[in-house]
């Protein structure tokens, strides 16, 4: 079930995307880490007996049109009731996780280090400021191989995590390091395999794929397989005792316009059809079972719950968490 299919829409989903991609001027070739001026910014937060961090990596400004099935005025209406430019940009954060487990420590995702220029890349210092070092990450776990939650994993041509295995869907870890896929993708996207192919190489035999859907990873993750944004995307469950919380990766790029309207999808999708019964699906659950979620690109510090509003649905951010 979890065979490599690639649709036609799915090639020019990356296609668009690329395009979309160059046009806010990223993601570059280069894989330099940089050291932006601006303060570390992370949110700890329990899990049972877990902490997991929510690490800011930094923002990209994304403009109305990466979004897919826009209502130009609908979509000025909801920005405006969130006090954001009706007409974008929207400053989008990114996020990465550092999970503590006992003496375990797990990044998932890594941030986009100097693929998108000086508005990301944090999470390097801001590791550094919380005194974790790299080489103690036991191992980082991949929501999907896209360069702003990959390119963090690199120091150079090296692992910026010597020491980590590295987790990832067997599809998504197969459609990114694909020569032939590359070879056919527009000259744009190919920095994407570029850097994936990269990071497989550089993690080596510590590349750890996962079949999909229900994987227990150790830990207290198990894998939820979320496919669209990209074929092997994918969520995690943390859970601790009773206590829960999902991580859900990429089901939400524009929270302003994307729970009110769950059929706004992004040019950065694969498939952007399954990406958007994805989401609803998603949220339908959450909203259902009441658990908390944070998503890489939520507001930070990105936890919340989702509601059912009307015919879609609402976020509800979490108040702060003391510890
Ligand atoms: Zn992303």
């Amino acid at each position: 079930m979890h065979n490599l299919t690639l649709s036609r829409r799915g090639l020019f989903g990356g296609i668009a995307g690329a395009t979309a991609l160059a046009a806010i001027g990223a993601p570059r070739l280069s894989l330099a880490q940089t050291t932006p001026a601006a303060p570390p910014t992370f949110y700890d937060r329990r899990v049972g007996d877990m902490t997991i961090t929510t690490l800011l990596d930094g923002y990209i400004p994304l403009g109305l049109d990466v979004m897919v099935g826009v209502d130009a005025a609908a979509a000025a209406t909801d920005l405006t009731a969130a006090y954001l430019p009706p007409a974008g940009p929207i400053p989008t954060p990114i996020n990465a996780y550092l999970i503590r487990s006992g003496d375990q420590l797990t990044l998932i995702d890594s941030g986009a280090a100097g693929a998108f220029g000086p508005t990301t890349g944090r999470i390097a210092t801001t590791l550094a400021a919380m005194g974790v070092d790299p080489a103690a990450i036991n191992r980082v776990v991949l929501t999907h191989m896209h360069a702003d939650h990959i390119a963090g994993l690199m120091a150079g041509e090296a692992a910026a995590f010597p020491n980590a295995s590295l987790h990832v869907a067997q599809t998504d870890l197969a459609f990114w390091t694909d020569e032939a896929i590359a070879a056919s993708a527009p000259e744009a996207a190919k920095m994407m395999f570029t850097l994936a192919r990269a990071v497989a190489a550089a993690y080596g035999e510590r590349v750890t794929p996962f079949d999909g859907d229900n994987v227990d990873l150790g830990g207290g993750l198990t894998s939820i397989a979320m496919p669209g944004h990209t074929v092997g995307h994918t969520g995690y469950r943390l859970s601790s005792g009773a206590d829960q919380l999902i991580i859900w990766g990429d089901i939400v790029h524009m929270r302003a316009l994307q729970f009110t309207t769950p059929d706004i999808s992004i040019t950065f999708d694969t498939d952007a059809a399954l990406a958007v019964e994805t989401r609803k699906k998603v949220m339908a659950m959450l909203a259902t079972d009441k658990i908390a979620v944070t998503g890489s690109h939520l507001p930070f510090p990105s936890v919340g719950h989702v509601e059912v509003k009307g015919d879609a649905f609402a976020w509800v951010p979490e108040e702060w968490q003391f510890l």
